[in-house]
């Protein structure tokens, strides 16, 4: 099996051949073909899984080039994290040249919100600075098609719940919801529950 059967478009395909993607790994397997159905999603998915191209990969795809506006929000529970997933992003959207731009504190607010005034299509971010953006309307989420939820138990430990939230409240209502967890708590099957529609479980 190799990537051939998702019938990618030509600059993704050609962006996973330069990053010698040959295979899908299992959640990418079990993802990557929903998640282009834009059906909502809960992934069990551990780092080291591939998890961030399940989600890069159908997001890449899916992401129209001449929208100005944001399309694609994820929010992850460090630094560290939307740093190393917006390179990814940005690597897997190469060729469709997508514009991936990391939000996050500790930098300048003045920084980024000149970087939010360029084109931008995909918006990698911690829940506090996000908000923060969307509150002093520098971050425009009118146009957000996708919200991924990564390392969401994560995101719970460390008392982002109520920031998330109000993210998500703010978001239009017709949009895509993918959440990736290592475990599946309680207090993340309520947030999926009352913010989803209809998910489809992928135990990976
Ligand atoms: P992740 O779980 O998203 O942190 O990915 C773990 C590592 O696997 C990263 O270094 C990825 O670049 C790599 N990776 C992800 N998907 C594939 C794939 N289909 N083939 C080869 N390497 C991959």
């Amino acid at each position: 099996r190799n990537f051939d059967e998702y019938h990618l478009s030509e600059e993704i395909t050609r962006a996973l051949r330069v990053m010698k993607f040959e295979k899908p790994t299992e959640v990418q397997r079990k993802v990557i073909p929903k998640a282009l159905e834009k059906s909502d999603l809960v992934v069990k998915s551990q780092t080291g899984s591939g998890k961030t191209a399940a989600f890069g990969v159908p997001v890449c795809e899916l992401i129209e080039w001449e929208e100005r506006k944001p399309q694609a929000l994820i929010l992850t529970p460090t630094r560290e994290l939307a740093a190393q997933v917006r390179e990814d992003i940005t690597n897997i959207g190469r060729f469709k040249r997508i514009k991936a731009l990391a939000l996050y504190g500790k930098e300048p607010f003045s920084k980024q919100k000149e970087e939010l005034k360029q084109k931008t299509h995909v918006v990698v971010g911690t829940p506090g600075r996000v908000m923060d953006h969307i509150e002093r309307g520098t971050l425009d989420v009118a146009k957000i098609t996708h919200l991924v939820i990564d390392e969401a138990d994560e995101m719970l430990n460390m008392g982002f719940i109520d920031d998330v939230e109000a993210i998500v409240k703010q978001l239009p209502s017709n949009r895509v919801t993918m959440v990736f967890s290592a475990t599946l708590p309680k207090d993340v099957e309520s947030l999926c529950h009352k913010y989803m529609n209809d998910p489809i479980n992928i135990e990976r």
